[in-house]
């Protein structure tokens, strides 16, 4: 009998329970009913529409007042409308969501875990009451705004302009990159004080004058986030749009510390849909008369994949207790960072070779996947800059330029 390829792909993008090591077990109550939550609403309301806004490249506007329904906006953060969770938890949402899939777990962590966390961790208690509630039922969308067209790993040296004048600040400068940016209601821009030289933030509404985004065009990795070109002509405003507690680059790093934190779960995530992707597929595809799950490489490949996942999922629940008991340092977000989003590129490429020609088909997913984790790999901190800091504590040497 011929199975045909929509057979074949039926489903397959559904998860298995791979939890080989019973990291569920290291799980509150709560926990586990926040993972069965977000893959619900993942695998129902995600999966079925992604594909198609993927190829266009377009943004799924309608999943966003389905998001705010579930009260997953939390990441730590005390308050302010927010729903509290630990960090385990917030790295639970980072996986399930990526698990199917990356831009809506990309939207989510640049909203929730970039521009959320800066204005939580960098704003006045004022400043938190006016813009916290409102993005934490998703009225309002924020992005974030380090990187610029000539620093992305040196953006410790970022070149855009804050000059006070009077009551007001005036901004200049480029931004590239930040996500959610081609539409959000609030940007947390970075900018150099020319007084005193210091980096600090400033909240800014998407209709400011002098404030200009458009779409980066092209993208082939994480196609339905809108990530931008900034311009700041001239861009003013208040004082009470600076954030009051961001005084140097340091602070900026604070807030990057946390999502390095989601992005080695949703590396995680998007490694065990591989896994789950090319399994359920072994099972089901015949070659030469037999499953391919039969052959002794293909279980070897398997397993390979199984064992990264594995050491994903153990790195992922240890970094989020780490930082739920308050001992995790920036070189232990690094090294997972490093460690999962490595691994987890190298499991998605294994998995779209057990699919064969299927796996660049959209239909099966995988390739999406792989696509996706080219992004993860490179941004908060490439792979090359993790391995760096983490170099720069086990030995004592910086080996920076
Ligand atoms: C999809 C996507 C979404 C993003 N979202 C945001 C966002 O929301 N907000 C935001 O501000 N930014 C965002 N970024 C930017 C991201 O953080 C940067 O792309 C990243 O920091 C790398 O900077 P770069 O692209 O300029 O690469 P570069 O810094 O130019 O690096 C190029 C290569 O050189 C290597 N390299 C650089 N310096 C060294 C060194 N000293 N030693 C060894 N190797 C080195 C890098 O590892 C890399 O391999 C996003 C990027 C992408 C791709």
């Amino acid at each position: 009998m011929t199975t045909t390829v929509t057979a074949l792909a039926q489903d397959i993008g559904l998860a298995r329970e791979t939890d080989y090591y019973l990291m569920k077990e290291q799980l509150t109550q709560d926990e586990v009913d926040l993972l069965y939550k977000v893959r619900k609403f993942a695998e129902t309301e995600v999966l079925p529409v992604v594909n198609p806004y993927w190829e266009r490249g377009e943004f799924p506007f309608e999943l966003v007042p389905r998001l705010a329904e579930l009260n997953i906006i939390g990441d730590t953060m005390a308050g302010y409308g927010t729903t509290p969770m630990s960090a385990v938890g917030s790295g639970l949402v980072a996986y399930e969501l990526s698990r199917v899939d990356g831009s809506i777990a990309t939207f989510f962590s640049v909203h929730v875990g970039l521009a959320m966390q800066s204005i939580y961790l960098l704003g006045s208690d004022e400043q938190k009451q006016r813009w916290l509630p409102p993005m934490a039922r998703l009225e309002k969308v924020g992005a974030f705004a380090l990187t610029e067209p000539e620093h992305g790993s040196d953006s410790v040296i970022l070149e855009a302009t804050a000059r006070r004048d009077g009551a007001e600040w005036v901004l200049n400068g480029r931004k590239r990159w930040p996500g959610n940016a081609v539409w959000c209601d609030v940007i947390v821009v970075f900018a150099r004080d020319m007084e005193d030289g210091q980096v600090k933030a400033f909240v800014v509404e998407k209709d400011n004058p002098g404030y200009a985004a458009s779409k980066i065009e092209g993208k082939v990795s994480l196609r339905l986030v809108q990530n931008a070109d900034i311009t700041l002509d001239n861009c003013r405003v208040s004082e009470d749009a600076r954030l009051q507690n961001c005084n140097s680059f340091a602070d900026v790093a604070r807030v990057l510390k946390g999502t390095r934190n989601t992005v080695a779960w949703a590396s995680a995530g998007h490694g065990v849909a591989a896994y789950d992707i090319a399994l359920n597929y072994a099972q089901r595809r015949t070659q030469f008369g037999r499953l391919i799950a039969k052959n002794q490489m293909i279980q070897s490949v398997l397993v390979e994949m199984l064992g990264e996942i594995t050491a994903m999922q153990l790195y992922c629940i240890r970094l989020g207790r780490l930082i739920d008991d308050g001992k995790m340092s920036d070189t232990m977000a690094s090294l997972a960072k490093y460690f999962c989003s490595v691994k987890a590129r190298h499991v998605c490429r294994l998995a779209r070779d057990v699919l064969g020609g299927n796996g660049i088909l959209l239909d099966f997913h995988v390739m999406r996947h792989v696509c996706d984790m080219e992004a993860l790999v490179t941004y908060e901190g490439t792979a090359e800059i993790q391995a760096l800091i983490v170099g720069r504590e086990i030995t004592g040497q910086s080996a920076f330029a």
